[in-house]
């Protein structure tokens, strides 16, 4: 079984309407396991080399605005192909075609209003994972708890 990591974050749309609760049951749930997690307001710079590769975008900068409106709750998710099954978790990236028991199917409405991130490969993990926690941050498995099973090919 391929353990990995992957970086997930509630936006602050998401944050502000209470529901990091409600992603952190449904990874749970999955069956991930929870790395690391920290509640902070980011500054305009780490928005922008975040979504560096939407920097051409016509709404980088209403991107940017959004991201730096309220704390965001970044977190580090690890478990089975973590970045593939976050990503399907969360949901298309526009919720009006995410479909239902999504995380965005069940909780937005509008695209620039998505209320979470998920890493989009293992090289954007670890590069977003390295942003948001620092160059010693692990973007491999750990062992998390005692007695679990962890794999590091
Ligand atoms: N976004 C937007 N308008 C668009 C496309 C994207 O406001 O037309 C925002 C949205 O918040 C999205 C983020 O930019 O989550 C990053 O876009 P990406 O294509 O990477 O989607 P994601 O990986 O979040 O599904
Ligand atoms: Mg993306």
């Amino acid at each position: 079984m391929q353990q990995e990591q992957t970086f997930v974050m509630v936006k602050p749309d998401g944050v502000r309407r209470g529901l990091v609760g409600a992603v952190i049951v449904r990874f749970e749930q999955k069956g991930f396991k929870l790395a690391a997690i920290e509640l902070r307001t980011i500054d305009r710079a780490l928005a922008e080399r975040h979504y560096g590769d939407l920097r051409t975008k016509p709404f980088f900068s209403e991107l940017v605005d959004y991201l730096t409106s309220g704390p965001v709750c970044a977190m580090i998710w690890q478990g089975e192909h973590a970045v593939e099954n976050a990503r399907s978790l969360i949901g298309k990236t526009n919720p009006a075609e995410a479909s239902p028991g999504t995380i965005r199917g069940d909780f937005a409405m509008d695209i620039a209003g998505n209320i979470v991130h998920g890493s989009d490969s293992a090289a954007s993990a670890a590069r977003e994972i390295e942003l948001f926690f620092g160059r010693h941050a692990a973007s491999h498995p750990l062992d998390l708890f005692a007695g679990d099973e962890v794999s590091h090919g």
